[in-house]
């Protein structure tokens, strides 16, 4: 063994990213509340194209992904040109992280970030520098004192996952103000199709406004197609040159894009989406607030819920477990005594209120 290969420094420091758990050993009917999936699964319309594109497999896919970008320009205003799709917005954040950094840089991002970050780091041989929170929320000076000449990219997730809470545009204009010209903004908006605020914007104006910022966006979360793989980012032109170079060349597989463009075309499915977590999140809310537990204040599909030290999360986790209820333990997002509940169905959601209040009761 002594000769065995060795893979790069780094490599072994990793923690593998460990996905939300899907199944329950002996439970038929597990409720998932795991991964901020959608609670009402993709569009009828989005089955029809990936279906309709299996006869074609045999064919490489648009490795531009063209059809799909256009979609999406016309859909959000966008220059198709400096959109880049990905298979899944991880696979484009660790494209940026690989193109932007190396051995002997600095990737910022803040302390209960998302872990994609400081494992795409390592992976490329940089060093994670995760900042301090206020309040569960990116603190944009303490990110800031902490960018060095090596820093390279700041990534932040607006909102983030798993806090749940967001920077309002005038924050993220003085993030972006604050950076040295050579460090890349990277603003990961997974969950901005759920925020309903009026100081919220996604991105695209700091892209627009600015040479180093880039906004990541994903079909996993609002569009339900987290199976599918995929994401897209927009950026300078620049930018997306970079990510053109290092991407694999058919990154996205073509059911994949004939699905995206589906979805973008469903605006009701859309919608129900929108309006079933409107008005579920918030009840959610006020159900485990009632039961005494303090919640972040969640702008996304999800909610945060701290459990006191005598009902400890770790307990709560495995007593919703065995009711068949699967939550996400966030101890390695350094929140040992935080839940995070993803909003379900009406019913799921009735059940995970009643399976933590039985947990709580000490039944
Ligand atoms: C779910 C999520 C993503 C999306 O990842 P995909 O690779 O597109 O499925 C990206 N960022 C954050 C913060 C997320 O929670």
């Amino acid at each position: 063994m002594a000769n065995a290969p060795v893979p790069r420094a780094g490599i072994l420091d990793i923690q593998p990213y460990i996905g939300g758990e899907q199944t329950v050993p002996g439970v038929a009917r597990v409720i998932r509340l795991a991964s901020n999936e959608s609670a009402l699964g993709p569009s009828p319309k989005v089955i029809a194209a990936y279906k309709a594109a299996a006869a074609e497999m045999h064919r490489y896919p648009d490795g531009a992904a063209t059809e799909f970008r256009a979609a999406l320009g016309r859909h959000h205003g966008l220059d198709p040109a400096r959109i880049v799709a990905g298979a899944g917005s991880d696979d484009l954040i660790n494209v940026l992280i690989r193109a932007y950094s190396g051995p002997g840089d600095e990737v910022l991002y803040s302390a209960h970030g998302f872990l994609m970050y400081p494992i795409g780091a390592r992976s490329a041989g940089a060093a994670p520098v995760a900042a301090p929170e206020t309040n569960y929320t990116f603190d944009v000076d303490a990110v800031l004192n902490r960018v060095k000449p090596r820093t390279k990219l700041v990534f932040i997730a607006n909102p983030n996952n798993p806090t749940g809470t967001y920077l309002p545009r005038g924050e993220m204009k003085r993030l972006q103000a604050g950076l040295p010209p050579h460090v890349l903004l990277v603003i990961d908006a997974a969950y901005s199709e759920f925020v309903q605020r009026n100081d919220y914007d996604p991105g695209t104006e700091l892209v627009d406004q600015c040479e180093n910022v880039v906004m990541a966006r994903t079909f996993s979360k609002i569009y339900a197609m987290g199976g599918m793989r995929l994401g897209w980012t927009y950026s300078t032109a620049a930018v997306a040159d970079v990510i053109n170079r290092v991407r694999q060349p058919f990154n996205v597989n073509a059911p994949a894009q004939a699905a995206g463009i589906a979805a973008l075309e469903d605006m009701a499915a859309f919608d129900r989406a929108r309006t079933h977590n409107d008005i579920w999140r918030p009840c959610l809310e006020r159900e485990l607030k009632a039961l005494g537990l303090e919640l972040t204040p969640s702008v996304a599909n999800f909610v945060l819920a701290r459990f006191p030290p005598e009902r400890p999360a770790r307990a709560a986790f495995e007593s919703l477990k065995s009711r068949g209820i699967l939550t996400r333990r966030v101890a390695a997002y350094g929140l040992p005594e935080h839940l995070r509940i993803t909003v379900g169905l009406e019913d799921e959601n009735r059940a995970v209120v009643d399976a933590v209040k039985a947990f709580l009761d000490g039944r």
